[in-house]
């Protein structure tokens, strides 16, 4: 039982167990709440010793399963509204599974030709996807904080070239702070990823007009040209998380056109609206970016991990992160794709077979309606809002978020802040549909994001019932 070598006659038990959970899972994700009361009890069957014999495949996996099943936060049924978090499309699913269960190695091209070469076409899909020039490399990442690292890993690289380093041999020892410049829409990611590169997160400048982050673009332009020719970084956004507003990415690339600036475009989810004719206008200009961040596993609906970074020039990927000097890894001019070399991860997994399955089941049309129905549904849900006497519409929806808060006529203004707080709460504890709170220009708000392939607007009117039936309770 304790080795797995006995195992090997019987490889596909515990695989078969998972794939006769899987239908009854899924087809129940649209009825149930999104977490369980008695979960943190059932998560206690998973702790314990190490144990000194093993269980074997078939009851560790039977145990994780009704565990997992049950005390999981159901996040990819269609009422998951909190944060920006995508479901799994069937197609998705599959392909992830896939992925596991042919466990390629798929950073180098020797280890798994069918890894890079799908790499690669779901690089170019993407790109189409996206209209992004086909000149531009990519990669494929675990996320859109790592796409950030990536891009302004490849800004770092440009910038320090621009003051006549090679900081991937030589750092950033001896350089000025490489100025970046952003709005206040910008993402925590974007400090990190700046904090990772030992850029300094704090050195991120901000130009703003209102407390809504918008941008100020003559104080932005005063600041470059202040930099008096000296290269700078700026990070425009597509999709902000409390709203979904975004920069005006074409003026942005006027200005880093002028400046001589690198742009870099954090579209995390943003970068969707591409797809469709109603929100294209929101990402025109991209097309001009330096590098170009996105999330497979938020509007495309595709399971964790899933990020990609697009680069206007190819070449900096490979100077930013090849160049490893160890003998057994392959020459970095190989004309075979080693994705390994073009991105921050050594091994790592085929994560491209998920993104194949999804484009290929559904294509640009059914990638392109789901996105408009979330338009369709966070309209819906704003309309909603907007008509009700005790909500109050924070933002215009323009993408696949609602900022709104709780406001009854009869509560002071002073105590709004206080009562959507435990209301939020409240909301997570009840748990029939997901939504917290986050503070937007000075207010406690709720800004749900549906964006789940199975999100009906029947899911988010649920998410209006249930806030009034919870509102005496906490007020
Ligand atoms: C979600 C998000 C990120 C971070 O993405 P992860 O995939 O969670 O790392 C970055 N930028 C924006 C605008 C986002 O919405």
């Amino acid at each position: 039982m304790g080795d797995p070598l006995d195992e090997r006659d019987i490889a596909a038990d515990a695989l078969g167990l998972v794939a006769r959970a899987a239908g009854p899972y899924l087809d129940g994700l649209a009825d149930r709440p999104v977490h369980d009361r008695a979960r943190d009890a059932l998560i206690d069957e998973l702790d314990g010793p190490l144990p000194e014999e093993g269980h074997g495949s078939v009851e560790s996996v039977e145990r994780l399963l009704r565990v997992g099943t049950a005390a999981a936060t159901h996040s990819s049924g269609p009422r998951f509204f909190h944060f920006v978090v995508g479901g799994s499309t069937p197609a998705a699913m599959a392909g992830d599974w896939t992925a596991s269960l042919l466990d390629q190695a798929a950073g180098l091209w020797l280890t798994s030709p069918l890894a890079a070469r799908v790499e690669t076409v779901v690089l170019r899909w993407l790109r189409e996807l996206f209209g992004l020039p086909a000149s531009y490399g990519g990669v494929l990442t675990p996320s859109a904080t790592f796409a950030n690292v990536t891009g302004l890993a490849a800004a770092r690289c440009w910038w320090a070239g621009r003051h006549g380093v090679d900081v991937t041999s030589q750092g950033l020892a001896g350089l000025p702070a490489m100025p970046v410049l952003s709005s206040g829409l910008v993402h925590v990611s974007t400090r990190k990823a700046l904090q990772i590169l030992g850029c300094g997160r704090d050195t991120l400048r901000t130009f703003a007009r209102d407390d809504a982050g918008r941008v100020d673009l003559p104080a932005m332009e005063a600041a470059l040209a202040a930099l008096d020719g000296a290269p700078a970084v700026i990070v425009a956004n597509l999709g902000d998380v409390n709203t979904g507003d975004s920069d005006p990415i074409a003026d942005l690339a006027d200005l880093a056109g002028r400046y001589g600036a690198w742009l870099h475009v954090d579209g995390a989810f943003g970068m969707f609206a591409a797809l469709s004719p109603r929100t294209a206008h929101l990402a025109r200009g991209v097309e001009r970016a330096d590098s170009v961040t996105a999330d497979g596993h938020k509007w495309l609906n595709v399971p964790y991990e899933s990020g990609f970074s697009f680069v206007r020039d190819p070449a900096l990927l490979g100077a930013a992160f090849g160049g490893w000097g160890a003998a057994y890894l392959p020459d970095p001019d190989d004309e075979r794709v080693n994705y390994n070399m073009l991105g921050p991860e050594s091994s790592r997994r085929a994560r491209a077979l998920p993104i194949w399955a999804t484009l290929r089941a559904y294509g640009r049309d059914g990638h392109r309606r789901m996105v408009e129905r979330h338009l369709d549904v966070a309209r819906h849900l704003g309309g909603l809002v907007e008509e009700a006497p005790d909500l109050e519409l924070l933002a215009p929806v323009q993408l696949c978020v609602v900022c709104f808060r709780y406001r009854p006529p009869d509560v002071p203004e002073e105590d709004l802040d206080g009562l959507n707080a435990r209301l939020g709460e409240a909301l997570l504890a009840d748990g029939r549909v997901y939504a917290g709170t986050t503070t937007y220009r000075g207010m406690t708000v709720f800004r749900p994001a549906p964006l789940n392939w199975r999100t009906t607007p029947a899911d988010v009117e649920l998410l209006l019932d249930v806030l009034r039936e919870l509102a005496p309770k906490v007020r």
